[in-house]
């Protein structure tokens, strides 16, 4: 059984160091000592959530409740807990604090596993209903009592959804290799894995039972995989001169939707992987009624103006259906979803086929209305695909996808398998997607709403570290602007992210969760930023404009430095 306290010390040992070779050696050292019973536990307590995204099981503490708990536990009054905290800025640094000079000894203790620790986390996770404040309280009070100082820095982190540690995804997956294999040779597979299931604690559970079902393992009913994701390019001639024949699809403005069925029962997900299945019950009562046992599919959900004869863009669709209801939206404005890729059929994964034959396996089953296949036409030449292009133009679609018609499914990665062409390109304007690292204060004019801007920052993954690209202080209406600050404001954290790369200041640091789409002109070299930092100069959007918070999608699902870096090169070349 692995203690609790020898996980808190190798966390302890995680934080004293940067790079994610010296992380990976000191992780693998932890996992190769869990047992088959509680890797997966431990997997998710790394990952700082009790179960995969999917099963929307969030551990709801706030601040308030850790509060109350290491008040109760360390025997100091709430206030105090709260003075201690505004000097440290971290709640776990004040539990541990506190509870090294803790006022009251607990009765007994419990020698805490992690399957211990793990199962008291998920108690709390899903007390719900009245009384549940308490019980939350109670659980963690509990914890608290049985913990260590260094283990109750750790518990009230994890609690807040503020673990921290530096460690990403990539670095576990190297982690569960080293742990296997002794060296990153599985990797590769274990990857590829995670991302047809999106669950790192089954991935790891099949590891550690039938490690030799990793290399050969299979998309399943109920458990999503990371959608794939599309490169650009900027004209008709250089997706032909990559693709060669390809397919063209009608690139919708929709809601991507992921649909599994097996039987009777479907589910639906978001492109961040989260159940919408109650959202869209038109989508699942058209999905029993296909003549399958078993499939997944996915596509663009777009609601339907009868009035006006067009489709509604993505934020309208959603807006009605949570402002109309949904039953009543599902009537007044239909949905049509667009299928454009099917991932597994009767029993087989159908990611490993080609697009050619996927394609043909959605035109043989969706003859529906509501359930239909993307449009799609092969072509040769830029010329065909231009005029493609100017015809979803003109009917005010967004652009459209190529797709190789050889090409697999690669989950959960951008690939040139899918090209996507969208109006803007070739035009001045182009966009990104970063996250919130922290924001401005409102200073002239602006005092008034008390907001200033916000900095942006972009992913870089073969380092793990989040990258500066643009300082956005435009775009807002007045109404985003107070709603912007009061959601930032909840958000706020005395330091940096742990893994920020920056060199300018702001006014106020926040949890790095919130996605938004930033509209520029051109990308040019600035030491302010640190994306894709070269010779002391990163990239920085220049005249950055937010367009639209995209609630639609989270951190992991940011643009990367590499690809800010390829807008500037196409840039470059263009010029
Ligand atoms: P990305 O999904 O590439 O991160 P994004 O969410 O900002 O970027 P876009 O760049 O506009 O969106 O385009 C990709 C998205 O287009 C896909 O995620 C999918 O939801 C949508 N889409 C619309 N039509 C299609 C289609 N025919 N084939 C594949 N995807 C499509």
């Amino acid at each position: 059984m692995l203690l609790f306290s020898d996980v808190a010390s190798v966390f302890e040992e995680i934080e004293k160091r940067s790079g994610r070779l010296e992380m990976t050696d000191v992780l693998a050292t932890l996992l190769v000592r869990a047992d088959a019973a509680e890797i997966g536990e431990l997997i998710y307590l790394l990952q700082g959530i009790v179960a995969p995204p999917y099963l929307g099981i969030d551990l709801g503490v706030g601040e308030r409740f850790a509060i109350a708990a290491i008040a109760s536990a360390s025997g100091y009054a709430p206030g105090e807990v709260e003075k201690d905290y505004k000097k440290s800025g971290d709640l776990g640094d004040t539990a541990e604090a506190l509870l090294r000079k803790r006022k009251q000894t607990a009765l007994s203790t419990t020698e805490m596993g992690v399957e211990y620790v793990y199962d008291a986390m998920l108690r709390l996770a899903k007390a719900s209903g009245p009384g549940s404040q308490d019980a939350k309280i109670k659980h963690l009070t509990e914890l608290l009592n049985n913990a260590s100082p260094i283990e109750a820095r750790y518990i009230v982190r994890f609690v807040l959804g503020r673990l921290r540690l530096g460690v990403g995804d990539p670095t576990i997956l190297d982690s569960l290799s080293v742990a296997k294999a002794g060296d990153r040779s599985m990797r590769e597979s274990l990857e590829r894995a995670y991302n047809v299931c999106s669950d790192m604690g089954y991935v790891a559970r099949t590891l550690y039972t039938k490690p030799e079902t990793i290399q050969s393992f299979h998309v399943q009913p109920f458990k999503p995989l990371m959608p794939a994701l599309a490169e650009r390019e900027d004209s008709p001639k250089s997706i032909i001169a990559r693709l060669g024949r390809c397919g063209v699809e009608m690139k919708y403005d929709g809601f991507r939707l992921q649909c599994h069925k097996l039987g009777e029962k479907v589910e639906l997900y978001s492109r961040k992987l989260e159940r919408m299945t109650d959202m869209f019950p038109d989508v699942v009562k058209e999905a029993r009624k296909l003549k399958t046992e078993g499939i997944i599919f996915e596509g663009e959900a777009l609601a339907y103006d009868k009035k006006k004869g067009r489709y509604f863009p993505f934020q309208q669709t959603m807006h009605r259906r949570r402002k109309h209801g949904i039953e009543e939206a599902s009537i007044e404005f239909p949905l049509n979803l667009f299928v454009f890729d099917i991932l597994y059929l009767d029993g087989a994964d159908m990611t490993g086929e080609s697009y050619r034959s996927r394609r043909a396996a959605i035109q043989r089953i969706f003859k529906g209305k509501v359930l239909q296949p993307s449009q799609m036409k092969l072509v040769r030449t830029a010329k065909e695909l231009k005029v493609i292009f100017d015809d979803a133009v003109s009917k005010g679609l967004e652009g459209i996808m190529a797709k190789d018609l050889e090409a697999h499914y690669t989950a959960g990665k951008r690939k040139f398998a899918w090209i996507k062409l969208k109006k803007s390109y070739g035009k001045a304007v182009d966009t990104i997607d970063g996250v919130v690292v922290g924001y401005y204060l409102g200073r002239g004019q602006r005092a008034e709403f008390e907001f200033g801007g916000v900095l942006v920052a972009v992913f870089n993954p073969d380092s793990g570290k989040l990258e500066t690209v643009a300082k956005c202080a435009t775009g807002f209406t007045e109404d985003e602007m107070v709603s912007l600050r009061e959601t930032l404001e909840k958000m706020k954290t005395a330091k940096p992210p742990p893994n920020l790369e920056y060199n300018i200041e702001v006014d106020y640091w926040v949890e790095p969760k919130f996605v938004v789409e930033v509209a520029f002109d051109d990308i040019t070299q600035s030491p302010n930023h640190t994306c894709a930092m070269s010779e002391g100069k990163g990239l920085a959007l220049r005249f950055p404009r937010m367009v639209k918070m995209r609630e639609d999608k989270t951190i992991k699902e940011i643009t990367t430095s590499d690809e800010v870096r390829r807008m500037f090169e196409l840039q470059r070349a263009k010029s």
